[in-house]
């Protein structure tokens, strides 16, 4: 049997570091026993997958060095790999699932659906709807499908006794029944849900091995129950442990910058970030701390996967990049890291338009652009005193500014421009004067290039952890602030 492994991200957002580890660990899988390792995209939200988001998916992983077998861009025996263009598979196997008696249209509104659980919740009851719950008298199905009422597709699920999973790390995992829903396999615009195109999906593309983050451990038992209804053999589970951040709470980018693009961004060099993701629970056999991606799939080995909650340090990531600065590259590598970084005509040409008007000599352009070229300006809060806001209100607009573009859907000057405004606005401020603390968050300093150039070349991860950054030099926002910022915040959107 050939092992097959997959990664299978949604492109709705930033490369996550998360993404990119469990992709290492199941190339390193794949290769490992010589065999293969596939990329699909699964979009099947299609209110939250965008296009610029799968590209910055495949860009990243690539930039790491990972490299697939098969998906979207490169093609392969089982495609298409983006499940939006899968979607008459889905529902000839839904169909087939409500023929074998196994899956039931679902004319319940939201509504309805809502009443039920209430009705539950009040008697203490466990939440999870059963398809008994949601069954309706024959005649009020025959009149909602005769007047074409919107339905979904639900799968059968045991009301008791409990579902078994095996899992290569953890062994046993019992999970009760009555915890599971009559999960919905078909929304009402026809497409699946994640459950039904996972599996299809992992079927017909012989996946034989599923490395993923534990927080999919809820979801294996309907997996399991669907590979059973089908009559189909399930890959092997292994779900690997979430990244956490130093106090051990879940990765998240309100504590640590998680998306890769900013580590590529501040001047991480990819085989040190690949190093330091490799040792996320894992380590080599003989405890080394520095090794290659060809070094760790030559020696990988699953059961060194160790289940204690591995800690994503961005210090420790930062020491380990500059060992590999020190100890691998010579002048030459060196060299060749920076073109590709920063120094290249790409983005050099990008940045000549807003420095031109601005200089008298060649020698003011790297004073003048030197925020093109770093990561965190060393900024105090003394460089805030000149700004007339204030504290509060100060650290209120850059929050503000740090949650409307952790949604601006495309990062481009427009867009961005149109945020600002709205908050200006909203704090009833003129565009100078909301922009100056901004000015100094983003440039570090009073005068320099234009702050929304600057920040639609910088790109969306480093304008948002430096204006992070410029939250915490002010002191940082504490629980109570958080509080009322957020209401705030709420009925402003
Ligand atoms: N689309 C899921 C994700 O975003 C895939 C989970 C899985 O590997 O089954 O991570």
């Amino acid at each position: 049997m050939t092992i097959r492994t997959r990664i299978a991200p949604s492109p709705t957002g930033d490369p996550h570091v998360g993404t990119a580890y469990i992709a290492l660990f199941n190339l390193c899988f794949a290769r490992q026993h010589g065999g293969q390792f596939i990329l699909r995209i699964e979009d099947t939200d299609r209110v939250r997958s965008t296009a610029e988001s799968e590209q910055m998916i495949l860009d990243s992983l690539r930039w790491l060095g990972l490299e697939w077998d098969e998906g979207p861009d490169v093609g392969g025996p089982h495609g298409p790999y983006r499940q939006s263009e899968r979607a008459d598979i889905y529902g000839e196997y839904a169909r087939q699932l409500i023929e074998s008696g196994h899956a039931f249209k679902c004319y319940r509104t939201a509504e309805e659906l809502d009443e039920l659980r209430e009705v539950r919740k009040a008697a203490g009851m466990q939440l999870a709807l059963k398809p008994a719950d949601l069954a309706l008298p024959a005649e009020e199905v025959a009149r909602r499908e005769k007047e074409g009422w919107p339905h979904v597709v639900r799968m059968k699920v045991p009301s008791d006794g409990t579902c078994v999973i095996r899992d290569m790390l953890r062994g046993s995992i019992e999970v009760d029944w009555a915890q599971v829903d009559a999960q919905v396999l078909l929304k009402s615009d026809g497409m699946p849900t994640y459950h039904l195109a996972n599996v299809v999906d992992d079927h017909l593309m012989g996946i034989t091995h599923v490395l993923r983050g534990e927080e999919w451990i809820n979801s294996a038992p309907k997996h399991q129950l669907l590979y059973e209804y089908f009559g189909w053999e399930m890959p092997e589970l292994c779900h690997m442990p979430l990244l956490r951040n130093p106090d051990k709470s879940k990765l998240s980018k309100r504590k640590n910058p998680t998306s890769i693009n900013y580590y590529r961004r501040m001047g991480f060099l990819p085989q040190a970030v690949i190093n330091y993701l490799g040792r996320m629970g894992w380590s080599m056999p003989d405890e080394r701390e520095k090794f290659s991606l060809d070094e760790m799939m030559a020696h990988f080995d699953i059961q060194r996967v160790s289940l204690g909650g591995p800690v994503f340090d961005l210090e420790k990531l930062t020491w380990l990049n500059g060992v590999y600065i020190r100890e691998e590259l010579d002048d030459d590598a060196f060299l060749e890291a920076l073109m590709k970084w920063a120094f290249n005509e790409e983005y050099v040409r990008e940045i000549l338009p807003q420095v031109r008007p601005r200089v008298e000599t060649l020698s003011q352009v790297v004073p003048l652009a030197g925020h093109f070229f770093s990561g965190l300006p060393a900024i105090e809060e003394e460089s805030f005193d000149d700004v007339k806001l204030g504290r509060e209100e100060l650290l209120k607009l850059l929050q503000f500014l740090v949650w409307r573009f952790e949604v601006v859907p495309a990062w481009h000057k427009v867009a961005l421009l149109a945020e600002v405004k709205a908050l200006a606005e909203h704090f009833e401020l003129k565009m100078k004067a909301f922009l100056a603390p901004v000015f100094i968050a983003i440039t570090g300093s009073s005068s320099s290039t234009s702050v929304m150039d600057a920040m639609a070349i910088l790109g969306s991860d480093m304008t948002r952890a430096r204006l992070r950054h410029a939250i915490e030099v002010l002191g940082g926002v504490s629980k109570k602030q958080a509080k009322r910022f957020e209401k705030e915040y709420r009925e402003l959107s």
